[in-house]
């Protein structure tokens, strides 16, 4: 089983080692994985370098220890639009480490596509997957900024780009975009049961991967609690819990 969505790093207070996560996934028969580093938002280029630095570091290991230990791992790179606006090209980030494609979080960072310069941005990031091949992963979701019908226009002109639309929570804009654009594909990570139902009903069900973003669903399982624990066997717990959760979602 590949799952195609999972993060290493920190979310909220809490520090995801990626030797436990990768760990977690191994232990549950996991044998592939795409994964981002998790990035969070900075209104400022020096500290967004100061983290791409680590962040770099921290990938690079953990593609190392992931061949140790026999896991298949593939790393996007969460663009960071700080980082490019500081003038780091795509270029210059692919040589520091070979990713399988980019992730653009409009959630968390600033994609809104009517203002110029983040449009200008959006369009290069395409000319750049398009001329390297690489994926490019949106995260995606009902509210104002990360509704994927904002970017129709650029999965119409890169239809040679292959675009993966995470969560896919509404049905409506991900089969609206399905039908038109064959370069879509989404993955279940909180992708709620009806809607995934409609998407599948909608004849798109080979469009749709596993994926689990974990560990935040780690984390969202956890979270009320005061302390909990983020090692290898709370881990472990969690991920075959998703996966009991999911042979449900899907059989139903
Ligand atoms: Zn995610």
């Amino acid at each position: 089983m590949h799952d195609i969505h999972t993060h290493i790093g920190q979310f909220n207070q809490t520090y995801y080692e990626f030797h436990d996560v990768f760990n977690a996934l191994k232990n549950n028969g996991i044998v592939e994985t795409t994964f981002a580093y998790l990035t969070p938002l900075f209104t400022e280029s020096a500290p967004a370098l100061r983290f791409y630095k680590i962040m770099t570091e921290n990938t690079k290991a953990a593609l190392n220890y992931a061949k140790e230990i026999n896991l298949k791992a593939n790393a996007l790179y969460w663009i960071d639009p700080m980082i490019l606006f500081a003038g780091m090209t795509l270029e210059s980030i692919m040589q520091d480490l070979d990713y399988k494609g980019l992730v653009v979080h409009p959630f968390l960072n600033d994609w809104n596509p009517a203002d110029f310069k983040r449009a200008e941005l959006l369009t290069k990031l395409f000319e750049y997957a398009s001329r390297e091949n690489k994926e490019i992963y949106f995260h995606t979701g009902c509210s104002e900024t990360d509704n994927p019908m904002l970017f129709e226009r650029w999965f119409m002109k890169f239809s040679d780009v292959k675009v993966h639309l995470a969560h896919c929570k509404d049905p409506e804009p991900i089969i609206k975009l399905f039908s038109k654009y064959a370069n879509l594909v989404g993955d279940t990570a909180f992708c709620p049961q009806d809607s995934y139902k409609a998407i599948c009903q909608a004849g798109f069900k080979e469009r749709m991967f596993f994926g689990t973003d974990f560990p935040i669903s780690h984390w969202y399982q956890h979270y009320r609690k005061e302390n909990f624990p983020a090692d290898e066997k709370s881990l472990t717990e969690s991920y075959s819990q998703t996966l009991i959760e999911y042979k449900k979602f899907i059989d139903s």
